[in-house]
């Protein structure tokens, strides 16, 4: 299988040089594979929300590399950093940060018109990915008149819409009740099995963790096998 994403030697340390610098990573290592789905597991204030900015460059390292497709970004510029983000990488927070202003619909096409795609053609796979994952007949609703499972659906779509290689989610149905938290999470389970996309999604649910391909603990900065 290729390697589609590989942490080598990652270190991050919050207020350096100050009294009250924190190490959050040190020397975390991590190797995804095209189609691989893992578990990223360790209690609050771990590290995980860092981790995973930095693997999907949105924040950078203090040391180490972070490879996407075998090219090692560190000391990339910001240009290049924010075109792999676009074209490679789908984010999910735990928060659906959707846009209030727009549809449903409309969050999920936005992204694709960043990368030329044409309306109809936006629209068709928007709706198309909608309705994979249960919410196309709120298409035309704005995200406050959708519930929170919904609205963290449609927030799948919107980081799946271009088509995105790699998927870095945090702890996506953290804010959902446990009912809703595991339709949700395999509405997101079929969508990346569908695509064949890799994943990696901080959770600290073990029964979802035990789903997934491969458990990683985050401990002491570094990244363990479960
Ligand atoms: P997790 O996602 O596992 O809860 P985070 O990566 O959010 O962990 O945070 C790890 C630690 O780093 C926490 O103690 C947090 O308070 C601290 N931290 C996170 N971001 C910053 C920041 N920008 N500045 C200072 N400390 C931070």
């Amino acid at each position: 299988m290729s390697e589609v994403l590989r942490l080598t030697g990652v270190e991050k340390t919050y207020n350096r040089g100050k009294p009250n610098a924190l190490e959050v990573l040190s020397g975390a290592d991590f190797a995804l594979s095209a189609g691989e789905v893992v578990a990223l597991v360790a209690p609050s204030g771990a590290g995980k929300s860092t981790l995973l900015h930095i693997a999907g460059l949105l924040d950078t390292a203090d040391a180490g590399e972070v490879a996407i497709n075998g090219v090692n970004f560190a000391g990339a510029s910001d240009a290049k950093r924010t075109t792999a983000r676009r074209e490679t990488i789908g984010f999910v927070y735990q928060f659906h940060h959707l846009l209030p202003e727009f549809s449903a619909i409309e969050n999920v096409m936005l992204p694709q018109f960043a990368n030329a795609v044409p309306d109809r053609e936006a629209r068709s796979h928007a709706l198309e990915l909608m309705s994979t994952v249960g919410v196309d007949h709120r298409a035309d609703n704005r995200p406050a008149a959708l519930s929170g499972g919904e609205q963290q659906r449609v927030a799948f779509c919107r980081a799946l819409a271009n088509k995105p290689r790699i998927l870095l989610a945090d702890e996506p149905t953290g804010n959902l009740d446990p009912g809703t938290s595991d339709t949700v999470f395999e509405a997101l389970m079929g969508l990346v099995r569908d695509t064949g996309m890799a994943a990696l999604i901080a959770t600290h649910n073990p029964e979802l963790a035990a789903r997934m391909d491969r458990i990683v603990r985050l401990e002491s900065g570094r990244l363990l096998p479960a």
